[in-house]
């Protein structure tokens, strides 16, 4: 057990030095007729300091007290006692002890001082380990997106060649022409939210807000998805009895995070269900809710699934993307002072909530229409 080894090295160490105590004693005692009261006193101060040196506080202390005894009993007479004749020899033991108790002090405090400063060195080579792995964690990430960047935009040239090629060969009745140029398609398109992940990451995406209507927000991207989600049913509710709904917004990268979330409700809900998109003013945002039939995300994906390159697990490889569309709309969403997430729906589904800061007529910029 450690403390019964602590305790026992501790008895070992007082022991060692009362015997060298009792030593000294003995050893000047043999030759006392030949000392001087100031050897003794060097003598004994030598081995209170050796004692204050190495030992904790007491035990100095406790050393000096006993060689003051010793010093009084055996070397200032009458000898055998405590008593003292020359009244100049209790200066010489007051000395003596004042002497030896600063000194065993001053030691301690050496002491505790020095182990103070191991600490502190160790707790800054331990803090300054940390900053270093922290710093080669940020230039990892950096170099992530720098290359990210890089390949991205370095394999945009040969994708636009590739599709041109696709396409006249398609116009001469090549059917696998078509494949590939719906293939160079789907990669430039995920090239396209590569680069704009890595553009918001390196924060260079500039958002540009002015005063929108909800309405023209809505209508635009109903416009964009009437092609993708041909054949499914969205119903639109602008809350009734209410003014003009404005918000402030960048008004393409809010339609990209609308269409986002249109065409991801299409792609997930099964077919034949209809599509809710809901505006509604709450405090001082306006809500853009897409209600959606479709299988809902589990409590602890509702998180994980605005992440870069998360897709649930068991989703159809052939259904939605990368995993990119949802991270890329939350940072487009908070670049505007806003917020994207996800709640379950009553009765099954997701409820997609993207929301802008409210607006109204009187605030400064211009109203777009
Ligand atoms: P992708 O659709 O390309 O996989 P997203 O970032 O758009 O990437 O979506 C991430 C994941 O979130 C999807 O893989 C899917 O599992 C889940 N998800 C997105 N929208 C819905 C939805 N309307 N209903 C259920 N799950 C969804």
């Amino acid at each position: 057990m450690p403390g019964t080894g602590g305790r026992s090295r501790e008895a070992l160490g007082w022991a060692a030095w009362l015997a060298a105590l009792a030593a000294l004693t003995a050893a000047m005692a043999a030759i006392r007729g030949a000392l001087d009261k100031a050897h003794v006193a060097l003598a004994y101060l030598l081995l209170v300091l050796a004692a204050g040196a190495r030992g904790p506080r007491t035990r100095g202390f406790a050393v000096a007290l006993l060689a003051f005894l010793c010093f009084n009993a055996v070397f200032i007479p009458p000898y055998g006692s405590l008593a003292v004749h020359d009244p100049r020899d209790w200066l010489v033991l007051f000395t003596f002890l004042a002497v030896a108790g600063v000194a065993a002090h001053l030691l301690s405090r050496v002491q505790r001082e020095a182990a103070e400063a191991r600490r502190r060195a160790g707790e800054v080579a331990r803090l300054s380990a940390e900053a270093g792995r922290a710093r080669a964690l940020a230039d990892a990430d950096r170099l992530k997106d720098a290359l990210i960047a890089s390949v991205s935009h370095d394999l945009r040239t040969p994708l636009t060649t590739i599709k041109a090629l696709a396409h006249d060969l398609a116009e001469g009745g090549d059917e696998r022409a078509v494949t590939i140029e719906e293939e160079a398609d789907r990669l430039n398109r995920f090239v396209a939210d590569l680069l704009d992940l890595s553009r918001l990451n390196a924060g260079e995406l500039r958002v540009a807000p002015e005063i929108v209507a909800a309405e023209d927000l809505v209508g635009a991207a109903l416009q964009r998805v009437s092609g993708s989600a041909a054949g499914r049913e969205i119903r639109v509710e602008l809350h009734p009895g209410e003014p003009l709904l404005l918000a402030r917004m960048d008004f393409v990268q809010s339609l990209r995070v609308l269409v986002n979330l249109l065409e991801n409700a299409h792609k997930y809900a099964p077919p034949g269900t209809p599509l809710d998109l809901v505006v509604a003013a709450e405090g001082d945002r306006l809500a853009f809710s897409v209600a959606d039939r479709g299988p809902g995300v589990p409590e602890d994906e509702r998180e994980r699934i605005f992440h870069p390159f998360y897709r649930r697990p068991g989703a159809a490889p052939d259904v939605g993307g990368a995993g990119l569309g949802l991270s890329i709309s939350r940072r487009l969403a908070e670049a505007q002072g806003g917020t994207l997430s996800v709640e379950p729906r009553p009765g099954g589904g997701s409820v997609f909530v993207f929301t802008l800061p409210a607006a109204d007529l009187n605030d400064p910029p211009t109203l777009s229409t």
